[in-house]
């Protein structure tokens, strides 16, 4: 009988657990176990049977150890913050579990967010024979995995890869982010990154803007190049691609905001003294911010996240676009969160379903891009991420 962990009682963890609640037969045992145990029993309490909770703190790796050491569960889902994550894998490590996260490792005191540290756990992972697998969110994640699928259906190289993250919905707050305003706000201020021709291109925050026309009613947006995780493992594990960019939309009321924080220093992760206390000006803005779990009644709309491929089928051109359209309204309904945690949380579930189906099950440190991706596109389709795949003409972009 596999028996779960899920870490983190956030927007993402909330997901989680309801989704692997509603798979009995896969999760039949799950304990929801995180830094406040109140927001754990909140969620417990939204959920059609029962699970239990506990109270841990993941940055102290002995007591982590020790409750993965009474509990002994199969496998450990990390979703709460990336700077958890070194700490996590030690603790699976000492107590033999099985390990699956969302985001990569990010030092608190930088910025740089980067799977070197994670893959440096290859080794060790190999010889306790336990697996690790990273990334299985929406992007990076779904997107890993539509690469794999594009790459094993559609095109026997591809060439170019756009990644396109659209948030058509609409919270009605002046500002707040979609997901941890933190972790949100490093990454969207960070220097944009691409790939091209085998090397790293560096361009200002923000400062590369395109527009593509969103499918299904959509319509067309405006996008932003930044760098996004998934790049770097892509790039790696498909060498054959000469670009890869990723895209994301942002409302022009986002950009002012955020331009008027980083202006006054707001957006900062330097500590500053106030009234005789250290303080990091971004960890205080998220304070006062709207908590992204609360946005889940107020979001309407839909994301629409997908790859556009441009390579070669048999010597000639081909484009391919995949992509899922999500509506907050409709996630709201089903486990009383917004699109963005639940694009997030359900193919944690079913990252989860993979290993412990041992569909993808092999000791080591790996992407999803490095597992067959049939499975995982058949289980989207039935747990709520159905994907639509178009060949189409042109990329839709302009550069
Ligand atoms: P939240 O901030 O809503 O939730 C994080 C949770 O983790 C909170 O419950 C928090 O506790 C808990 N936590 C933080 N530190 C610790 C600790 N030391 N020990 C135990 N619990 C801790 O974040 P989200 O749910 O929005 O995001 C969760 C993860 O998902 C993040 O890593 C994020 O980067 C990732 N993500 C990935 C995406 C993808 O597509 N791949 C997209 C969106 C998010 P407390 O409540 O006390 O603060």
């Amino acid at each position: 009988m596999s028996k779960v962990i899920i870490i983190g009682a956030g927007g993402v963890g909330g997901v989680v657990t309801h989704k692997c609640a509603q798979l009995p037969e896969v999760f039949p045992e799950i304990i929801l176990a995180s830094r406040n145990e109140e927001k754990c029993k909140k969620i417990a309490a939204q959920l059609p049977r029962p699970i239990r909770t506990a109270q841990v703190d993941a940055d102290n790796v002995a007591e982590l150890t020790a409750l993965l050491e009474k509990e002994q569960p199969s496998l450990v889902i990390n979703v709460a913050l990336p700077y958890q994550d070194l700490h996590i894998m030690d603790a699976c490590l000492n107590a033999g579990v099985h390990y699956l996260d969302t985001a990569n490792y990010e030092p608190p005191e930088v910025a740089k967010f980067e799977y070197k540290w994670q893959w440096a756990y290859q080794d060790k992972f190999q010889k306790a024979g336990l697996m690790a697998l990273l990334g299985s969110g929406f992007d990076p994640g779904v997107t890993n995995v539509y690469t794999a699928y594009i790459k094993k259906h559609c095109l026997d190289e591809i060439h170019e890869l756009d990644i396109i993250d659209a948030n058509a919905g609409n919270h009605g707050q002046p500002f707040a982010t979609n997901f941890n305003p933190e972790i949100n706000i490093r990454e969207v201020t960070a220097k944009g990154r691409f790939w091209e021709n085998g090397e790293w291109v560096e361009t200002d925050p923000l400062s590369v803007k395109d527009s593509f026309d969103f499918p299904e009613g959509i319509g067309p947006m405006d996008i932003y190049m930044m760098y996004h995780e998934e790049l770097e493992s892509i790039v790696k594990h498909f060498p054959e691609i000469k670009r890869a960019r990723f895209w994301m939309t942002f409302s022009q009321n986002y950009l002012k905001h955020l331009e008027v924080l980083q202006n006054v220093g707001m957006t900062g992760i330097k500590p500053v003294m106030y009234n005789g206390v250290e303080v990091i000006p971004l960890q205080f803005l998220k304070s006062v911010l709207p908590d992204p779990s609360s946005l889940g009644p107020l979001t309407k709309g839909r994301t629409c996240i997908g790859c556009v491929a441009k390579g070669v089928k048999d010597g000639k051109e081909k484009i391919v676009y995949i992509y899922n359209i999500c509506d907050h309204e409709a996630c709201y309904r089903e486990v009383q969160s917004q699109a963005i945690s639940y694009t997030t949380g359900v193919p944690a579930m079913i990252g989860a379903k993979m290993m412990l189906e041992n569909k993808w099950m092999k000791p080591g440190v790996w992407n999803m891009e490095q597992f067959d991706p049939d499975p995982f596109m058949e289980d989207l389709n039935k747990y709520g991420l159905p994907w639509t795949l178009v060949e189409k003409t042109d990329t839709g972009l302009t550069s």
